[in-house]
């Protein structure tokens, strides 16, 4: 996939000015916030056992060798095979060596997103083998020749025309009279056409949501059951997962699967939650004949022992960009790569490096939504903070910036200057703020004034009304 990271304003001002997006970016900030808030509401032990699942996977973390070993021992012991992938390319010949053994000219998929991390389907496609993406959202923008907007809704940003207009264009063997009017009219149509593909593919490829070291289990959680038929009907399961998917026991499993779809989608569960062990054994109806594993690093490894170590308790529920008003702006395209929102604003540049995604932790109003909603309490926003001192470190941001913050870093070391500063410059700026009491534009500040006014101060600092007040209630 390519990463486009480095243009998230320029994304973001293309995004503001979409007429079609900003209607579809709706239904997140309506649908997805209420349904979160009434299934807590409705669990009384919510915020206990967030923070078991917090626990459950800081432990894992902190030991996270030891469950690797036990967890491959285990795949083993049920006839699988794990593979270990340092980087997307790696993962990616790993997979064709899979399908190139099997002669395999067909792939299902069940939602992965570390597919999307490593660019599988375009991989595929050179190498002449077809992906098929068997989540509704997934297939639609499969179609559309896009990526993922969202990591549970990848879809959110196509409205029910686009969608009709696609399947219209695609679907050119079914009859042209035929409705589409009603969303159930479109979601029979994707399931007869993708009915078909199950049943021909010579690889199903699903992602998983928990690694199961006590049983050596991959675990999917999904809303259309498409997950299942994709491993099931496959004659060769291939899983892929990164490495902090791994969980110890399924009691542990059904600890944090509680407050999943809580806060994904405001579901107690998703329709769905498939276990997989192994391949198919003789006794069992059905099932693939090869079960893979691969186990995709990436980047994450460094990540243990640092300050961006709790991002690898993520279990990718979307709830911190539902309620990410940059996310409500400006959709999950304008990130530029896998990840959008907050969690991707901590993650990718933790992946991909923070030259590539420097912008993505300035994108913040540290408005602290994400933090407050997150099941798994990671604290995003002092992340993102960590980002942007490695940023200014870095020298990534420009001179202006650079040189605006050395300013400021000045002053902040020396209050009693500053207050004399900004007590000459408080009546002066609300002198210049003129009758309206607005700046429409301000140097340095055309960032805000393109959009907005700036406010003109009011002419007292805070801490010259605060000793008035003070003073006044003493009196
Ligand atoms: S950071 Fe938290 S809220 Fe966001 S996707 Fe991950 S677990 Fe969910």
């Amino acid at each position: 996939m390519q990463i486009t990271s480095q243009t998230f304003k320029a994304n973001s001002v293309k995004a503001l000015a979409d007429v079609d997006l900003q209607r579809a970016l709706g239904n997140v900030e309506r649908g997805f916030i209420d349904k979160r808030q009434k299934a807590v509401d409705a669990l009384p032990e919510f915020d206990a056992l967030r923070d078991n699942a917090v626990a459950i996977k800081n432990h894992t973390l902190k030991h996270l060798d030891l469950y690797i070993e036990a967890y491959v021992a285990k795949v083993q012991a049920s006839g699988g095979i794990v593979h270990f992938a340092e980087d997307a390319d790696h993962a990616n010949q790993i997979f064709l060596d899979i399908a190139r053994r099997r002669k395999a000219k067909t792939v299902t998929k069940g939602k992965t997103m570390i597919s999307e991390e490593i660019g599988l389907n375009a991989f595929l496609e050179k190498n002449g083998i077809v992906p098929i993406e068997t989540d509704l959202g997934e297939y639609i923008i499969q179609l559309r020749g896009e990526h993922p907007s969202h990591i549970i809704a990848p879809a959110v940003h196509v409205n029910r025309d686009q969608v009709e207009a696609d399947f219209r264009r695609v679907h050119v063997d079914l009859d042209p009279m035929r409705s589409l009017v009603e969303p159930e009219m479109l979601l029979g149509e994707a399931r007869q056409i993708l009915r078909q593909k199950y049943g021909e593919a010579d690889i199903g490829v699903t992602g998983a949501n928990f690694l199961i070291a006590e049983t050596g289990s991959s675990v999917i959680v999904t809303n259309e059951g498409n997950g299942d038929l994709t491993q099931l009907l496959g004659k060769c399961h291939v899983v892929l997962a990164s490495i902090e998917k791994l969980v110890p026991t399924l009691e542990d499993m059904a600890q944090i699967l509680r407050v999943l779809a809580r806060s994904a989608t405001g579901q107690d569960m998703s329709v769905y939650t498939t276990l997989s062990t192994g391949p198919k054994r003789p006794e069992d109806p059905d099932g693939p004949e090869e079960y893979h594993v691969i186990l995709l690093d990436n980047g994450r490894s460094n990540m243990l022992g640092t300050e961006f170590e709790d991002m690898l308790r993520c279990i990718r529920c979307g709830a911190c960009m539902n309620h990410c008003p940059v996310y409500h702006a400006v959709g999950g395209h304008s990130y530029g790569w896998v990840y959008p929102g907050p969690m991707g604003a901590v993650l990718t540049p933790s992946l991909i490096g923070v030259e590539k995604a420097g912008h993505l932790p300035n994108a913040s109003t540290f408005c602290g939504r994400c933090e407050s909603v997150c099941p798994m309490r990671i604290p995003l926003p002092k992340m993102m903070r960590h980002w942007r001192e490695k940023e200014f470190e870095s020298h990534l941001q420009p001179t202006t910036q650079r040189a605006g913050l050395g300013v400021w870093a000045f002053f902040a070391r020396h209050p009693k200057l500053y207050r004399a500063a900004v007590s000459i410059a408080m009546p002066l700026l609300k002198r210049a703020g003129g009758s309206k009491r607005r700046f429409t534009s301000l140097p340095l500040a055309g960032g805000w004034t393109k959009w907005r006014d700036l406010p003109a101060p009011e002419g007292k600092t805070f801490m010259q009304q605060y000793a008035a007040r003070t003073n006044g209630a003493g009196r």
